[in-house]
C-alpha cells in the first residue's frame, strides 16, 4: 500500500514523501482536533522550480516566481495532488483529510502573511484549526527546520512547498532528520532585503511583507526615483533599513504599487525570497544538496541599484 501510494504521489508531482505516526504528535496537537482517530500524517514536499527564481536573480522577470512558484503550486498543483492521493486512500477503505495551507486565515490578531495582501487576511475571526506546517514536515521526516524557520531538504534545500494528508490508515514511519544542513552561517539573514530576520533567526512578518512586495529600491527595477515621497524616512525604507511597526508596514505596503499582483489575493514577490535563495546558493556551494545541476545557480555577482539614485 505504501509503495503504491508513493508511486502515485510521484505521478501527482510530489518530490518528497514522508510518514509520521500519530504517536509523534503531542496529545493536544491540532491533528487530533482535525481527526481524533488519526493514525498517520503524510507529508508531501513539492519542489519549486529552480528556474522560477531565475528571473528575479537576473532582475529580468518577476512574474514567474509568484505565479509558477507560489500561486499555481498552492492553488492548482498541490490541491489536485492532495485530492487524488486522498481519493486513493479512501478507495482503500480509510478516511483521508487533506491539509493545504489556508493562506488567508490566521489565529493571531497582530500577524500577517507576506504572500497575501494584508487586508485579505482573516485574523482571529475564524476559529479553524491549522497545522504548523514546518513542524509537521519535520515530524514526517521531510527535512529539518532552518535558522530562519523554513524547511531545508536534502534534495532542494529550502526551495519546496508543503501539504499534508491526515488519515486513519497506518503506514510505516519515515525516520526524522538528524539536522545536518543548516550551519547557522547567517547568509539568509544578510540577504534579506529589509533586515526582517533577527540575530536569533526570528522573522518580523510585517517587515518581511513590506520587502517581499518590493520596498527596497536597490533591488527593485520597477521603483521610480521619487517613490514613497510622502513618507518621512523614505531613504531608510528604500535602503531596507527602516524601523517598522505594523501600522507603518501597512502604510508602506499601501504605497507600493510598482508591480501588479498575481491574482487570488497573492502578492507578487520582488524580493524573490532572497533569504531562501541565499541559503540555496550556500548549500549548493557546500555540495550538500543531492539534486545536482550542470551549472551553479548564481552565475555572476549580485546586482544592486545605487541608493543615491533615489535621493
Ligand atoms: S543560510 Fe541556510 S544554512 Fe545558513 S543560517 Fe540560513 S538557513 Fe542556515
Ligand atoms: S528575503 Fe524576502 S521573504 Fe525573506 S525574510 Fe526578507 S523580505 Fe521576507
Amino acid at each position: 500500500m505504501k509503495e503504491r501510494f508513493c508511486e502515485l504521489a510521484k505521478v501527482c508531482g510530489a518530490d518528497i514523501i514522508g510518514f509520521a505516526s500519530s504517536g509523534r504528535f503531542e496529545k493536544d496537537s491540532p491533528i487530533f482536533r482535525l481527526m481524533p482517530d488519526a493514525k498517520t500524517v503524510i507529508g508531501l514536499a513539492f519542489r519549486v522550480l529552480r528556474g522560477a527564481y531565475r528571473g528575479i536573480e537576473e532582475g529580468s522577470t518577476y512574474y514567474q516566481y509568484s505565479t509558477m512558484g507560489v500561486t499555481n503550486m498552492e492553488e492548482t498543483v498541490m490541491p489536485a495532488a492532495l485530492l487524488r492521493l486522498s481519493m486513493f486512500i479512501e478507495e482503500n477503505g480509510a478516511t483521508a483529510l487533506p491539509q493545504r495551507r489556508h493562506q488567508q486565515i490566521m489565529a493571531e490578531d497582530d500577524s500577517t502573511n507576506p504572500e497575501i495582501s494584508y487586508d485579505a487576511i482573516y485574523r482571529g475571526k475564524v476559529n479553524e484549526t491549522q497545522l504548523d506546517f514546518v513542524d509537521t514536515a519535520v515530524k514526517c521526516g521531510l527535512g529539518e527546520k532552518s535558522f530562519h524557520g523554513t524547511l531545508l531538504t536534502d534534495e532542494f534545500g529550502p526551495m519546496v512547498r508543503l501539504c499534508f494528508i491526515i488519515t486513519d490508515m497506518e503506514f510505516d514511519e519515515t525516520p526524522v532528520y538528524k539536522p545536518h544542513l543548516c550551519d547557522n552561517c547567517g547568509k539568509c539573514r544578510s540577504a534579506c532585503h529589509g533586515n526582517a530576520i533577527s540575530d536569533e533567526g526570528k522573522v518580523d512578518v510585517w517587515k518581511c511583507s513590506v520587502y517581499y512586495k518590493g520596498a527596497n529600491g536597490t533591488k527593485n527595477p520597477f521603483m521610480p526615483p521619487d517613490a514613497f515621497a510622502e513618507l518621512e524616512d523614505r531613504i531608510d525604507i528604500i535602503a531596507g533599513e527602516a524601523e517598522m511597526s505594523p501600522e507603518k508596514a501597512r502604510k508602506i505596503i499601501d504605497s507600493t504599487h510598482f508591480y501588479p499582483p498575481v491574482g487570488h489575493m497573492y502578492q507578487s514577490s520582488i524580493c524573490g525570497r532572497a533569504c531562501d535563495v541565499a541559503c540555496y546558493i550556500h548549500l549548493e556551494e557546500k555540495g550538500v544538496l543531492t539534486k545536482k545541476f550542470k551549472t551553479p545557480f548564481r552565475k555572476r555577482e549580485e546586482w544592486k541599484f545605487d541608493i543615491e539614485s533615489f535621493k
